[in-house]
């Protein structure tokens, strides 16, 4: 098989935040620590490598760029402080935007000031997006539809959602196509037989529900700080309740929406507290707030080598992410004041404004791991399967 060396490979990832590879003299000792990297998935040296000799396509159809969970136990050993973990944050980073072909993630990655310009622009929109199909409080002076109308900024909004909603399966299809080619797997061993759908379900389940929502390996295996920090600090749990807590409230506001539809419930009437949706809904979001509440102040101090270095799309995706928790939570006040407050209007269209950010941008942004991740897992579950036929017909 050829290989195409890329010279432009090892800038580019510089560009995408990876320290001095050049000073990694492949001794392994990262590989040695890492507490996920097993024989049939060895990193981070093998990925550094691909770097080094410019083997992109390699790099990006890697699995194990997706497996790895920043934990920074790697750079703990590097002895030449070539920071292999915030290279693989680097190299995922690469990787989502290579992926993408909008251009848009590589922007948000490599020009963080025009990327925050277009997330505050798309934000915006989004709010007048939301305002176009609602009323305008009285004493509200919104006055954009005197000049912009209703219909157009409904209609623009809605065909904005489709593409950036169209782009982001582009980019999924793109690296499930190039990490399946590398791994050998194609449709007929996802779906060609009985056999191969039942093994395909169970590394499903494996990928989405034991590793991804359940945690398993981050927390068994990639928990050097178990002796040390108290529970309520553990890294694993912290980004565990912070994703509990965002998929929980777009859960919540799904169900909410569908009951609108079925005419059981108006969106935004009050009910009890202990209303499943609204209780769902309260849970997941003090999971958010607590969980990025603790991630942005373990980042600030820096608390462990995980967090020693962070990227502007960190900064980025804990701010969003903590501004839904907190103004849902200013939302739900407003609703249940004695006297719902007008406030309570800009506080939504606020609300739902980073809250459409956040999932529409998910394919461009760091929360693309959250798509890619469980992929990566599917595929490496696949390969594990007892039966799993490999590439010479026999089984592994
Ligand atoms: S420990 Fe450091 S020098 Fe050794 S292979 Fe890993 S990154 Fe390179
Ligand atoms: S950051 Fe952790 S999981 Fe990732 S390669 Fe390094 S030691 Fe392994």
């Amino acid at each position: 098989m050829s290989v195409i060396v890329d010279h432009t490979l090892l800038p580019a990832l510089k560009q995408y935040g990876a320290f001095d590879i050049g000073a990694c003299f492949n001794c392994g000792n990262c590989t040695a620590g890492c507490p996920l990297s097993k024989d049939d998935t060895t990193f981070p040296r093998k990925i550094i490598r691909y770097a080094q000799v410019g083997m992109r396509d390699s790099l990006l159809s890697s699995k194990e760029l997706w497996t790895c969970y920043a934990c920074g136990e790697c750079s703990e050993t590097c002895p030449r402080q070539a920071e292999p973990s915030e290279f693989m944050a680097a190299a995922r980073r690469y990787a989502i935007g290579s992926y993408d072909r909008t251009g848009l993630a590589r922007t948000m990655y490599t020009r963080p000031v025009l990327g925050t310009m277009i997330a505050v622009f798309l934000a915006a929109f989004f709010a007048i997006f939301m305002a176009a199909g609602h009323a305008i409080p009285s004493g509200g002076s919104l006055d954009l539809f005197a000049f912009v109308p209703e219909d157009l900024i409904h209609t623009i909004g809605i065909v904005v959602m489709v593409l950036v909603a169209l782009a982001g399966v582009a980019g999924l299809v793109t690296m499930a196509r190039q990490v399946g080619r590398s791994e050998g797997v194609g449709w007929r061993t996802v779906f060609g037989s009985r056999a191969a759908v039942g093994r395909s379900i169970r590394a499903l389940w494996e990928s989405i529900g034991v590793e991804s929502l359940g945690q398993r390996r981050y927390r068994e295996d990639c928990d050097a700080d178990k002796a040390t920090v108290p529970l309520y600090r553990r890294r694993w749990l912290l980004h565990a309740l912070t994703m509990w807590g965002f998929l929980g409230l777009l859960a919540a506001t799904i169900l909410d929406y569908g009951l609108a539809l079925v005419g059981i419930k108006a969106t935004g009437t009050p009910v009890p507290i202990w209303y499943p949706v609204r209780l769902l809904g309260t849970i997941a979001g003090l999971m958010l707030v607590y969980g990025a509440s603790m991630l942005i102040v373990e980042r600030y101090r820096k608390a462990s080598r995980s967090v020693a270095h962070s990227a502007p799309a960190d900064w980025t995706l804990l701010a969003l992410l903590w501004i839904t928790g907190v103004t849902g939570f200013t939302l739900e006040l407003a609703l249940y004041l004695p006297q719902a407050p007008a406030w309570g209007y800009w506080v939504f269209l606020f609300h739902v404004a980073v809250a459409m950010e956040l999932v529409l941008l998910a394919p461009f942004m760091k929360l693309a791991h959250v798509i890619y991740r469980p992929v990566a897992l599917f595929f490496y579950a696949l390969g594990r399967a007892p039966d799993q036929p490999d590439l010479q017909g026999g089984t592994r």
